[in-house]
């Protein structure tokens, strides 16, 4: 279960009939590229963290979508955030729902408002859990998870204190 990418839906069936481990579903799964989110993906493979803006408006937002949440227009344009922050709330996971995650526990799972606007769901790193706090300010860097056939990187986006 390596790449669901390009079968996602169908292989995620098969495993669900076969009632074997729905936890081996996660292990090297990656997200389904759609239209309205490969200006996101595209911005990871080169470390830029994009959000959708709106061109009628001036809207931003993540995740993107086929139009914008504020007026509807669907003229649309990825462009790149500064990748910074503040934590707007956040979670401490101290329990390993999943084998893979057994080294990780315990990591912070936190909405971050970035200075745009837009909240992301992410990781916070590179500090003690404990000492995360709401208004914490953030910014972003790239974990990379994989790369595939091509030697494309498959990054993530997850934030770490910053000075600023
Ligand atoms: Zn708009």
């Amino acid at each position: 279960m390596r790449d669901l990418e390009s079968t996602g839906r169908t292989r995620v069936a098969d495993a669900t009939a076969s009632a074997g481990p729905l936890v081996d579903l996660v292990i090297g799964m990656k997200p389904v590229v759609i239209p309205e989110t490969s200006g996101f993906w595209d911005g990871t493979v080169v470390q830029e963290l994009r959000i959708q803006k709106c061109n009628a408006c001036g809207n931003t937002q993540l995740p993107g979508g086929p139009c914008c949440a504020n007026c509807l227009s669907q003229d649309l344009t990825w462009v790149k955030s500064n990748g910074t922050g503040r934590v707007f709330s956040f979670s401490i996971v101290h329990q390993a729902l999943h084998p893979s995650f057994m080294d990780r526990v315990p990591y912070v799972v936190a909405d971050i408002q970035l200075d745009e606007g837009p909240i992301v769901l992410s990781n916070v790193t590179d500090v003690d859990p404990h000492d995360v706090r709401i208004g914490l300010r953030v910014a972003v860097w790239f974990d990379e998870q994989d790369t595939d056939a091509f030697g494309v990187p498959f990054r993530l986006p997850k934030f770490k204190p910053s000075e600023q």
